[in-house]
């Protein structure tokens, strides 16, 4: 059984991918080839934006953002406890201070209310300057966006979306990464929309702030390819990976559905023993991860093991939460983060995949249900 199983993936999509890899070989095109630029037409138009910038990964749509707004020294971005380490670093990599906010239990995105007063708590003590919010769409579901959105404006905040995990995820209709006033997502292999190596995509209806992107993507060039007007990145993305995006985004619906059809199946039959995953009203999780949370972390270390033993692959996402993390432990000694905590102790991922056949499905129930009793 497989996590993941790109190698199924594979098999349907291969003839086509095949022949798109050779024709770029045979032309030599390899960075920022014409592929790149329909990828980017065909991803705004999906997701309803009217610029995407496509990059070198996920993290780099994350860092470019805060490059263009001039994010720096002094600053405080707000983000969530509770997610991949990248949504962090890129805070500190320019120099600004992440200043985490514990979560809600129910969706594991950040909770509204605790950011609201993290925002306040930074103002009154008034040695740091509140500059943004970095909301994640954990596992696949959109933060609460109605109250983000809002609190952003009466602060004045820049609002970015980590959707690395979210793509084709939606909130009654409108799609993930539209929700930002900057949206990245990753296409690395493992995300709902993966490419066969590294590449992420920069999403916003600014045109001012897409160019200043698409500039800092190529050592912040300017008209003149000589003449660099500002510092940037080497974040291009390849022509390959592309015309890899460009045959996966075809079939992207379809997986999204059965994901969502998994996902369905197995919470039916495991709410009797664990506590399964909690969509908001409205919203359609793209499920880069199928979570569950057990009532211990005992009874978690031991429903863990049995599955590995049953050769069932088990993920935990993720173990340590930011204000743990060894880069991050000093700055937030006196800081209480129960939620996040409580959850990072509980929470364990089960296979996800539109690949996943039935019979994998049942075989993982059943396994669960005989551990249990
Ligand atoms: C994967 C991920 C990233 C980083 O994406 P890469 O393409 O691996 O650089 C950022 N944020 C979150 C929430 C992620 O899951």
């Amino acid at each position: 059984m497989d996590f993941i199983n790109l190698k199924k993936q594979y098999q349907v999509i291969s003839e086509n991918v095949n022949k798109d890899i050779l024709n770029i070989l045979d032309r030599c095109d390899f960075v920022l080839g014409e592929e790149v630029f329909e990828l980017e037409k065909c991803l705004a138009s999906y997701v309803g934006v009217s610029e995407c910038i496509t990059c070198a990964s996920g993290t780099d749509a994350l860092l470019i953002p805060l490059m263009a707004y001039n994010i720096g020294k002094g600053d405080a971005v707000f983000t969530t406890n509770f997610s991949y380490f990248a949504t962090t670093e890129v805070i500190s990599l320019v120099g600004a201070h992440p200043i985490f906010v514990d979560i809600e239990e129910d969706s594991f995105n950040l909770d509204p209310t605790n950011l609201e007063k993290e925002i306040v708590k930074i103002l009154n003590e008034g040695n740091l300057l509140p500059k943004a919010i970095i909301a994640v769409d954990l596992f696949g579901q959109l933060a609460n966006y109605q109250k983000i959105q809002k609190i952003a404006k009466k602060y004045n905040l820049i609002l970015i979306e980590d959707a690395a995990q979210s793509f084709g995820a939606s909130h009654n209709n409108q799609k993930s990464c539209s929700f930002g006033d900057i949206s990245a997502t990753s296409f690395y292999p493992s995300k709902p929309l993966g490419c066969y190596g590294d590449g992420g995509a920069i999403f916003t209806n600014d045109k001012k702030i897409a160019e200043l992107c698409k500039s800092i993507r190529v050592h912040g060039q300017g008209a003149d390819k000589y003449d660099n007007i500002r510092i940037g990145l080497n974040s291009r993305l390849d022509t390959i990976q592309a015309a890899i995006l460009l045959n996966k985004l075809k079939i992207f619906d379809k997986e999204i559905k059965i994901r969502n059809k998994i996902a369905n199946y197995y919470s039916e039959h495991l709410k009797k023993y664990l506590i399964v995953p909690k969509i908001s009203n409205g919203n359609i999780s793209s499920w880069a991860q199928y979570s569950l949370l057990t009532e211990s972390n005992k009874e978690r270390e031991d429903l863990v093991k049995y599955l590995k033993e049953k050769d069932i692959p088990i993920a935990i996402f993720y173990k340590k939460i930011f204000s743990e993390i060894s880069v991050y432990k000093e700055d937030n000694a006196f800081n209480n983060y129960d939620k996040s905590k409580n959850i990072s102790n509980l929470i364990f991922s089960l296979p996800m995949n539109a690949y996943l056949e039935q019979n994998e499905q049942d075989y993982i129930i059943e396994s669960i249900e005989k551990f249990y009793k």
